[in-house]
């Protein structure tokens, strides 16, 4: 496919653009991931809260494309965190998604007040030496709990799954990533719709290149070296978040994005968030 890839620091491909199905209901889950594969997305990340590992699934034994081609990315709820927990939730995961390994898995949150990450992290070691999943990492994490995991685990995240889009540009957080090998995904890159796509800037950056305001703003988060997963149920979206790869940003269009970081959270601060501690 024309999806350009990032190599994780063990050596896995990742395709840099793929399909994020948070907030499908599992019943139409099925449908929509079998329309992001056929419209040739091959990556796909959900996670246990979604409640659509099931779906996912489904959709992925039923597309006919073989299993190497595609890269799964599940996470491990706030809940479960914890050594033993933890291991059970995973054979949970695989056994909704109905697959024997996931390219990627990820601890959904730090929990702070939990302090458990650590402990969690070290059942992921042993899932990655099992085999059962091709890479590990961790989504939502300051470089502070970065810091206290690379001093207390032996494996480097491969990934870092952070919210992070024009209004959130996250410098530090990447340079931290940058600095130790951690590829940087963004969640939420269209800014959930909300807004972002509404800005002037955006609008006019669009209105240039003759595409839409999400195309510039994947553009932007590629060309700035993030992966991305953005999600619509919307069978013309889908095609369009995918169809951008034939056009580029300028100069002058990176500094006009680069002016409009502003720290905006859409989601919570992970320092504070706790939920299922
Ligand atoms: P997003 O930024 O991908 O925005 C999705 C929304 O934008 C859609 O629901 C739709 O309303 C709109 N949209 C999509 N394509 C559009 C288009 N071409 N034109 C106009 N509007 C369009 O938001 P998201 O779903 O929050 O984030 C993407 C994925 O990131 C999620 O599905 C999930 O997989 C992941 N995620 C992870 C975390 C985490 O804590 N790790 C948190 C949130 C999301």
């Amino acid at each position: 496919s024309q999806v350009p890839s990032i190599t994780l620091n063990n050596g896995l491909v990742m395709p840099q653009l793929g399909f994020g199905v948070w907030q499908v209901p599992d019943d139409e889950a099925e449908k929509t991931v079998a329309t992001a594969i056929e419209t040739g997305y091959r990556s796909i990340d959900t996670a246990a809260i979604y409640e659509n590992e099931t779906g996912t699934g489904k959709a992925i034994a039923a597309s006919g494309v073989a299993r190497d081609e595609l890269f799964v990315t599940t996470k491990l709820w706030n809940s479960e965190q914890g050594h033993d927990s933890t291991l059970r939730a995973f054979d949970a995961s695989l056994d909704k998604l109905g697959l024997d390994y996931v390219d990627l898995y990820l601890i959904h949150w730090p929990v702070p007040a939990k302090d458990a990450y650590t402990d969690t992290y070290k059942a992921f070691e042993k899932i990655l030496a099992d085999g059962r999943a091709k890479a590990i990492g961790v989504s939502n994490f300051h470089p502070e709990h970065l810091k206290r995991l690379l001093a207390e685990t032996s494996v480097v995240p491969a990934v870092n799954q952070i919210e992070l889009h024009p209004q959130l540009q996250q410098a530090e957080a990447r340079a931290f990533h940058a600095e130790h090998s951690i590829a940087t995904e963004a969640w939420s890159p269209l800014g959930q719709g909300r807004g972002l796509l509404e800005v002037p800037t955006v609008v006019a950056v669009s209105q240039k290149h003759g595409r839409t305001p999400a195309q510039v703003v994947l553009r932007w988060h590629l060309q700035t070296g993030n992966i991305v997963i953005p999600k619509s149920v919307t069978p013309s979206r889908i095609k369009e978040n995918l169809d951008v790869f034939d056009f580029e940003l300028d100069a002058d269009d990176l500094a006009a994005f680069a002016a409009l970081d502003e720290g905006k959270r859409l989601g919570p601060d992970p320092a504070e968030f706790n939920v299922g501690a």
